[in-house]
């Protein structure tokens, strides 16, 4: 890949010295401003932010002199420029004559650029009329941007040779992800093309391609100077790709791990593994993944590089059934929320979330002076309501008999609730049962369901009136913090003990699972003290 090198090189050259980087994938920031002036303050945030380059997104200029505008930009610009003037037919702002258009990229291209985008459609008739005249400095990358689906390994692999067959210096294919496996093909025709490939996946599904790109021999990928201002959908900020997923330390090497989930976006996961990763010069990346069939997950990302997920709403039943080996405990619960992938390349599953709930529960008891001295887990004897009947429910349900609580379960679907009261030996109600339910005082409540997570913020499982018949009041919500149950419950004098600490106490175990390391679990409450 002689290109991506000497372009590298380039870009280096107006780097900070001294970083350390383990791939030679470029970050761009695209540069949407209205004004040449606002384009070179914000280039200026890019090159600050760590960027290797800027893409000036000329369509969205609100007037440009095209002489005078790109003197100025290639001459004021503190990073290497590549120049997009993107057609309203190809999802840009651009909706005048193409010929002008063209003559403009031709100009920007003689000016000194680095880069310069033209679309598929046209670039035949661009490399034709520059023929013989390309400054040798200046690259073409030649974009095909499909804003529907991601089309087969076949087509792609067709796409790419029409592509390379224009004269293209460089592939850029961004197609739309309906699927996270979709992002695979795009991988594929990364890592054997003989020609440098920007391969991106638009969407929330498609978020991977852009992080671990890197991995597979990405040329460039995205990063926005702003979370939502965006040249394309599903692009991360300059900020998440650089101090979040630690992107300069992706390398062929890096192993993936990550939190499959629908929704997954709010999980603080990567968060945390990412900072622990880097505290031990551990080598992998941990990414969430928007997953809508997990069996499909598993066929397609089937290799050693991805080695562990985590597992959320509301997967943990299904990766208990596609996991090759279930842990006697998490089999007995019905959910799977941590999946290893061992050196034979087989699954094993296992439940964290059962540990950590519980223990956090049991230290809140035991915090507020109402187990302190009983030998055994305070749990023991207490009538213990769970609220949901999911994974964590199953989990929260299990783990509260073992430790020798009384346990009722109040489910939306009642039939679950039964169900898994039949299981665990429990009695089961219904949501609207729950409001009337108070045979006793001193009771724990755990709700295990998302009522009250971002951004329903105002949702509660349970009316406050009851809650005074509660002495410890659990969440496993723990976005917000503080949920509208935990807030209500600790006005009616109970313990309240949030989401926040089973996901620590879970993500211990995960973690030694994951790495075989030790767990950080200092830099965990560090970590999570922050939200
Ligand atoms: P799950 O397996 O999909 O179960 C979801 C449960 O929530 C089911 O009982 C479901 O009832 C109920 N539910 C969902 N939406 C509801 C609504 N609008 N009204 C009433 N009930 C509703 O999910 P899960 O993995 O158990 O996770 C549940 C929650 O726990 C999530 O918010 C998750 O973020 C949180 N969690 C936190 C941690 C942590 O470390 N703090 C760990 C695991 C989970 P039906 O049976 O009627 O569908």
């Amino acid at each position: 890949m002689e290109t991506t090198n000497c372009a590298l090189l380039a870009c280096c050259s107006k780097m900070a010295s001294g970083e350390r980087r383990k791939n030679p994938t470029l970050i761009c920031v695209p540069i949407i401003g209205d004004s040449v002036e606002q384009m070179l303050v914000d280039a200026g945030k890019a090159k600050a932010s760590g960027a290797d380059l800027v893409e000036i997104r000329l369509d969205s200029l609100k007037s440009f002199s095209p002489h005078e505008d790109l003197k100025i930009i290639i001459k004021d610009c503190p990073l290497p420029t590549l120049f997009t003037y993107r057609p309203t037919w190809e999802g840009g702002l651009y909706d005048g004559d193409e010929k002008k258009r063209l003559d403009v990229l031709r100009l920007a291209m003689e000016l000194g650029a680095d880069y310069i985008d033209v679309e598929l459609q046209v670039a035949r008739e661009f490399n034709n009329s520059i023929c013989g005249k390309k400054p040798e400095k200046c690259k073409v990358i030649v974009s095909s941007h499909n804003y529907q689906n991601t089309p087969s390994a076949e087509d792609l692999g067709n796409l790419v040779a029409t592509i390379q067959a224009t004269g293209a210096d460089i592939v850029k294919i961004a197609t739309t992800a309906l699927d996270i496996t979709d992002v695979a093909r795009i991988f594929q025709i990364t890592v054997h093309s003989q020609v440098p490939v920007i391969g991106l996946v638009m969407g929330e599904r498609g978020l991977i391609s852009r992080i671990i790109c890197a991995k597979f021999g990405g040329y460039l990928t995205f990063g926005t100077l702003e979370s939502g201002i965006v040249s394309a959908p599903g692009q991360p900020t300059i900020r998440d790709l650089m101090d979040l997923y630690n992107f300069r330390q992706i390398g062929p090497d890096t192993k993936v791990f990550g939190i499959i989930g629908k929704p997954v976006g709010h999980s603080k996961s990567p968060v945390l593994y990412n900072e622990a990763f880097k505290s031990v010069g551990f080598n992998g990346v941990y990414v969430h993944l928007l997953v809508d069939d997990v069996a499909k997950f598993f066929q397609t990302y089937s290799s050693s590089d991805f080695a562990g997920f985590s597992c959320t709403i509301p997967h943990k039943e299904a990766a208990a059934k596609i996991c090759d080996e279930v842990d006697p405990v998490a089999k007995s619960i019905g959910a799977v929320n941590c999946i290893v992938r061992r050196s034979d390349g087989k699954l094993f599953g296992c439940n964290t979330d059962y540990i950590g709930a519980i223990s956090a529960i049991e230290d809140g008891l035991r915090g507020k002076g109402n187990g302190s001295g009983i030998v055994g887990s305070p749990l023991a004897g207490k009538l213990f309501v769970i609220i949901g009947a999911g994974g964590a429910g199953k989990a929260l349900a299990y783990g509260a008999k073992e430790k020798g609580a009384r346990v009722a379960i109040a489910n939306r679907t009642y039939e679950r609730a039964k169900e898994l009261a039949n299981v665990v030996g429990a009695e089961a109600l219904s949501l609207t049962d729950l409001n009337n339910f108070h045979p006793e005082d001193g009771m724990i409540l755990a709700n295990t369901t998302s009522i009250g997570m971002q951004p329903k913020v105002d949702e509660t499982p349970i009316s406050k009136d009851v809650l005074k018949y509660y002495s410890l009041v659990f969440d496993a919500v723990y976005t917000p913090k503080v949920t509208r149950l935990l807030r209500e419950a600790g006005e009616s004098g109970a313990i309240t003990v949030s989401g926040l600490e089973m996901f620590i106490g879970q993500a211990y175990e995960q973690y030694e699972r994951f790495t075989g390391l030790p767990a950080p679990k200092e830099l965990f409450r560090k970590i999570m003290a922050k939200y």
